[in-house]
């Protein structure tokens, strides 16, 4: 028999499907806006809502309140949809990037041009900074007496992906060096070699996410168009040996225009793996809108809460008959739970 989806868990859903929150009164809010650096939300204002006791969700701010229908009242503790009252909600203070962890990203540069992602786009903009080791422990501390838990890197590659892996390392170790092991560490990376793996196993790190993107190799081939399907597929087979199961993951998108089953075939070769996916719902960050429907033929389209809903309750499936446990990782996306509908958690 089908299991009951929790009601919260479709609401949620339904808010990942627009993506989107506005707020009237910012200064009533009791914590700061999320600006995003990395990413596909580079550039994107947002902030966290916890639903209930546990679900989280992670909106984009909208300047106007016609491009959403929902809205945050702040002194209310509520989500109103179309001006009804709909879903009472409080604020969650972004430690840096998302709740209770520092999320940093290493490098505000990068040389490739995956077209799902900002960062290329705004780093004319902004000026180029690589965050150095005694940087990231100085910014880490500021925050390691509030609700801290862990710590994660993410990186653009500025110059070569082992030149980024060498900095991320030097980083790993600054922080084993300052915080032993009271704070678990995740990287996300971009490796073309298994040696890169290695190194950053070495140095200390203890969850790894390397994104497969999408598992349609077409798509791949489109969007990230600099990089190689298979070897970035080895590249994240081969992290599950290194660092183990319930250790390793990686973000699917879904709305590049891929087969419904594609999804599903992904997360379930990933588990095979002992690899388990962020099925990530689409940003459609208007830095990016017309790079990515030129690329895609316009097939590119934010995932509906049903679409959503249908993929995580067949990963769960496919979790549970692996033996994975997304509640054993304390890094990144599958902590943190905020843009995803998140199977085991969620549902
Ligand atoms: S490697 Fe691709 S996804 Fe990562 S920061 Fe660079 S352009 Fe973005
Ligand atoms: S789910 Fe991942 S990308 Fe989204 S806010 Fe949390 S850590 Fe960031």
């Amino acid at each position: 028999m089908q299991e009951e989806i929790p009601k919260i868990t479709v609401m949620k859903a339904e808010l990942l499907e627009k993506g989107t929150i506005f707020v009237k009164e910012v200064k009533e809010l009791p914590f700061h806006i999320d600006r995003s650096t990395a990413g596909p939300s580079t550039g994107q204002n947002s902030i966290f809502l916890r639903l209930g006791q546990e679900r989280l969700v992670r909106l984009t701010l909208t300047q106007k309140q016609s491009e959403t229908p929902y809205t945050y009242d702040a002194k209310r503790k509520v989500i109103k949809k179309d001006e009804e009252e709909w879903l009472p909600a409080r604020q969650v203070e972004s430690l840096l990037h998302c709740p209770e962890q520092a999320f940093l990203n290493l490098d505000s540069n990068c040389k490739y041009h995956c077209k799902f992602c900002a960062t290329p786009l705004i780093q004319s903009h902004i000026n180029h900074r690589t965050l150095q080791p005694q940087v990231v422990t100085r910014i880490v501390k500021r925050v390691a007496n509030k609700s801290l838990t862990a710590v994660a890197l993410t990186t653009g590659v500025f110059s070569t992906p082992i030149d980024s892996v060498k900095h991320m390392c030097q980083v790993v170790e600054a922080l084993r060096r300052e915080f032993g092991d009271r704070l678990p560490i995740g990287v996300e990376p971009y490796v073309e070699e298994e040696k890169h793996i290695d190194m950053l196993y070495d140095a200390g790190a203890d969850e790894i996410k390397i994104n497969v993107e999408s598992f349609d190799p077409q798509i791949y081939s489109k969007v990230c168009s600099e990089f190689n399907y298979q070897n970035n597929l080895k590249m994240v087979r081969y992290a599950a040996k290194v660092f183990g199961e319930n250790r390793v993951c990686s973000n699917i998108i879904i709305g590049l225009g891929e087969k419904e089953e594609t999804i599903d075939q992904g997360a379930e070769t990933l588990a095979h793996w002992g690899v388990i996916a962020s099925l990530r719902p689409l940003n459609l960050n208007p830095l990016i809108m017309q790079q990515l429907q030129q690329t895609l033929n316009n097939k590119a389209q934010r995932p509906t809460a049903q679409r959503l809903i249908k993929h995580a309750t067949k990963h769960k499936q496919i979790l549970n008959e692996k033996g994975l446990d997304v509640n054993k990782f304390k890094t990144m996306c599958l902590k943190c739970t905020g843009c995803d509908i998140v199977p085991q958690k969620d549902l």
